[in-house]
């Protein structure tokens, strides 16, 4: 195995997310020491039996002093406060990234808490589960998944190489890794995961406020349909809350979309017109198989965990 890409790695907030990097950069030897800071005391007892860290703290500037690879794992509206912590502790050409599913307003956060001297350069993987906390994460999770980088209007060398290294360090990880502006960013994931989420909220709560069905028949008659939205519907509370007041703009003009959509399909059922669902649905079916085609969705069991929920 080569040299590290990243002597000192310290990952801020160690759930899904965070310790699923640790592992997969300790499995490709990408980083040297690697340290952890983390809010949740019982989260730190469980990185410390895992083995996850070299030193695992609730002290951000203790964890960040050093580094030279800074990654934020925790939820998207915590980043700012969780850099403002880091700022003073952190060396000059550290690269300080980010895997927040939101990129506008962690961008910001991040960039104004920057002391000079200090790349950094927001990211986030398109790799996930409904699943939280240290024991949730593994190794394959970025396996050929999607990861962004949102780097900053800059074009000097030093932010540029700082870009190629996290490129790397990334790849190494078994990303496959694509740039993109903040905005269009937001305005993707609004479409191709912040929405769906909320659809699956909205539909499992509609479907246990409904009178005239109980939970157990909810329960007990789980086609497929609705069981696959209660998968989703079970992602982590605090992220998803943030993800929405964070991309608000996004989401609501993506909502108004989908909802006169919405409104043409039950006009279509209103009065039978059947030809217009059934072009709707051979649409679908299409799309369905060009994600396959893309190689963003595996036939085959994958240990039961989906790996590709933003
Ligand atoms: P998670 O499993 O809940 O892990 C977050 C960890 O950070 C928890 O241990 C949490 O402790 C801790 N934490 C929260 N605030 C903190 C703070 N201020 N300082 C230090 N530690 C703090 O969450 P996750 O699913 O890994 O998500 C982390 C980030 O990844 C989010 O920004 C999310 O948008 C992004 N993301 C998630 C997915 C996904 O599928 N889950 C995919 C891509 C990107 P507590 O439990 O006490 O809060």
């Amino acid at each position: 195995m080569g040299q590290a890409i990243y002597p000192k790695m310290a990952v801020v907030g160690c759930g899904l997310i965070g310790s699923s990097v640790i592992r997969a950069a300790r499995q490709a030897g990408a980083v040297g020491e690697v340290a952890v800071a983390d809010a949740k005391p019982e989260h730190r007892a469980r990185i410390a039996d895992l083995g996850l860290a070299d030193t695992v703290t609730g002290d951000i500037a203790e964890a960040v002093r050093d580094a030279d690879l800074v990654v934020f794992a925790v939820p998207v509206l915590a980043m700012g406060e969780a850099m403002k912590a880091a700022a003073p502790a952190l060396k000059p050409g550290v690269t300080v990234t980010d895997v927040g599913s939101v990129k506008g307003s962690v961008a910001e956060a991040l960039q104004e808490a920057a002391p000079e001297g200090v790349f950094v350069i927001p990211g986030h993987p398109i790799a996930g589960t409904e699943q939280s906390g240290p024991d949730a994460g593994f190794p394959e999770l970025f396996q050929n998944r999607w990861l962004i980088l949102t780097p900053q209007e800059r074009d000097d060398a030093p932010y540029r190489e700082a870009v190629a290294r996290l490129t790397a360090f990334w790849t190494a990880l078994g990303s496959n890794v694509e740039q993109m502006d903040v905005r269009h960013h937001d305005l993707v994931l609004a479409v191709t995961s912040h929405l769906p989420h909320l659809i699956a909220y909205n539909i499992v709560g509609t479907a246990a406020d409904l009178e005239g069905v109980t939970q157990a028949e909810v329960m007990k008659y789980s086609a497929g349909g609705f069981r696959d939205f209660t998968r989703i519907a079970a992602s982590d509370p605090t992220m998803w809350r943030d993800v929405f007041l964070t991309n608000r703009e996004a989401v609501l003009e993506i909502l108004g979309r989908f909802t006169e959509d919405l409104q043409a399909l039950s006009r279509a059922i209103r009065w039978g017109e059947g030809d217009k669902l059934f072009e709707l649905f051979s649409r679908t079916r299409e799309i369905r198989r060009g994600v396959i085609a893309a190689g963003q969705e595996t036939p085959e069991p994958n240990f039961g965990r989906d790996h590709r929920q933003p």
